[in-house]
């Protein structure tokens, strides 16, 4: 699907235009619309009185295609409303279309309130229109007739570096979505490997596939020993990818990006019961958000920053040589760490990757290392549909949280912050001197008091961090995205597709 800019929405409109059906967002009382669309939208009034409540299709040989499209937000005067509005209305608009036969149609967002929050409202209608359309990588590999994503282009009133912009934005969506909702044998980790490398061949993003147990299990212990039961079934092996892009020019910034890629999670030996495990391929939404947003980042090249990822890419599965709780694994940082639950994978995966991120960060350019990962129940129970943002010190002396939420707002990808606390630190501290930390306690998250916040203190810990603070000599900015709550669309994390949160926002915010 194409972002197809045009200059001319009055031309656009014409029945003769190549677009074959507009569709109008936002609220058409004082807006500017081309006089044909007004004066249709009079007409329609006459007959329909619920126009501005309700999105509807209607019959309009005086414009492209003879289909009229109206997706009103409503007012959007109170103090809660946001620019998601937009993005709502244009997906539903845009389905109703599609259904009615449109495959190239016209999207002109009017009537947008002047208070700044809705400062990109054109841009979120675009992105929840394309959003919408997304079909899953299963769908489309079968070929079905008609083409399940059977819309191409997508016009809208804007210049050609805005469509380039959001076509970078939905390239990287797409693959995030890909990898993060693809059934588990679909995107085990070695197929998980290639489709990246699939995605960035002729980028400029250097891919390393780490397959070689020996070395994982040296160097990445912690995700090792998730994988160990994984071990008895070739196609299901780990895999770390490295991802890195160099921008031209000097290099001012350096983002790190630990990301959480277990491709299924039965739990492990603390197995998942109760009807709780469907759903469980999903808790790759990190790794794939993080790769997608490398894709987006390689399709800008935005000059002097670096990007550097490292995805854990694993099973959780359950066997006889399943790692068990009790067991004590040193990290990669050289932390002794002792199993809580294994259920609690995620933050042992992220660890190690972690860990060599802290190396690389000590070596660059203005760094900031981040976290995303799908981690706890909790972060949906606390906060519901938002990503959670959690830092250290130095990240919240550098304003991390805040720039990415600010960005978020704007861009419909909004962030919720916490606050990372001293009893978090408590909570994960060894208990014997047989270890230096507990990886979790054994109620789920989400009857766990601060269930989303202490483990980033386990991931503080565990990778080195600690040494890392803001009263150290090497201060190194951390912040822990939880995307257990913003990962899924319309709050269905088991079946719902996946939303690609928070690579939106990590865009607008470091991405020039
Ligand atoms: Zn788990």
């Amino acid at each position: 699907m194409e972002f197809r800019p045009i200059q001319d929405p009055e031309a656009a409109c014409e029945p003769t235009s190549d677009f074959d059906a507009v569709l109008v967002i936002g609220r058409w009382g004082e807006s500017r619309l081309p006089a044909t669309i007004q004066e249709a939208i009079e007409r329609i009034r006459r007959v329909h009185a619920a126009i501005n409540d309700r999105v509807g299709l209607h019959v309009a040989p005086e414009l492209a295609g003879g289909r009229l499209v109206l997706a009103p937000t409503g007012a959007l005067d109170h103090d809660y409303d946001d620019v998601r509005s937009f993005a709502e209305a244009a997906a539903e608009a845009t389905l109703l279309a599609r259904d009615a036969g449109s495959r190239r149609p016209l999207l002109l967002v009017t009537g947008v309130p002047s208070d700044p929050r809705f400062a990109q409202a054109r841009e979120v209608a675009l992105l929840g229109a394309a959003a919408a359309l997304w079909q899953p990588l299963e769908a489309r590999e079968r070929g079905l007739v008609p083409d399940p994503e059977c819309i191409t282009a997508l016009g809208f009133e804007g210049d050609p570096a805005l469509a380039q912009r959001l076509q970078a934005i939905e390239a990287g969506r797409r693959l995030a979505r890909d990898l993060g909702g693809t059934e588990p044998e679909r995107m085990a980790p070695p197929r998980f490997a290639d489709e990246c490398a699939r995605a960035f061949t002729g980028l400029p993003v250097t891919v390393e596939v780490i397959d070689d147990l020996d070395r994982i299990q040296k160097e990445y212990p912690l995700l090792f020993a998730v994988g160990r039961a994984s071990l008895a079934v070739e196609r299901h092996h780990p895999r770390v990818v490295r991802l890195e892009y160099v921008g031209d020019g000097p290099i001012e910034r350096t983002l790190l990006f630990a990301g959480k890629g277990v491709v299924y999670d039965t739990g492990g030996a603390d197995l998942k019961v109760g009807g709780h495990m469907a759903g469980m391929s999903r808790d790759k939404g990190g790794a794939a958000g993080v790769a997608g947003f490398l894709k987006t980042v390689a399709l800008l090249a935005p000059p002097k920053l670096r990007v550097i990822a490292e995805l854990g890419v694993v099973r959780n599965s359950i066997g006889a040589d399943s790692f068990v709780s009790d067991e004590i694994h040193t990290s990669h940082a050289g932390k002794r760490v002792r199993i809580g639950n294994t259920d609690a994978e995620g933050r042992l995966v992220l660890a190690d990757l972690l860990s060599h991120l802290r190396i690389d960060a000590l070596e660059s350019e203005n760094p900031a290392l981040m976290t995303v990962a799908t981690l706890t129940g909790h972060a949906s129970l606390a906060v519901g549909p938002y990503t959670i943002a959690i830092e250290n010190g130095p990240a919240e002396y550098a304003a991390i949280a805040r720039s990415l939420s600010a960005a978020g707002d704007l861009w419909g990808d909004p962030f919720a912050i916490s606050r990372s606390r001293r009893e978090d630190y408590d909570f994960v501290r060894g208990r014997t001197k047989a270890d230096d930390i507990l990886s979790c306690n054994n109620a789920p998250s989400s009857q766990t008091v601060r269930g989303h916040q202490f483990p980033m203190a386990f991931l503080v810990l565990a990778a080195g961090l600690d040494a890392h603070a803001k009263s150290s000599d090497h201060p190194l900015p951390f912040t822990h995205i939880d995307i257990a709550g913003s990962g899924c669309m319309a709050d269905d994390w088991q079946h719902g597709s996946p939303s690609a949160a928070p690579l939106v926002a990590l865009t607008a915010a470091f991405v020039e």
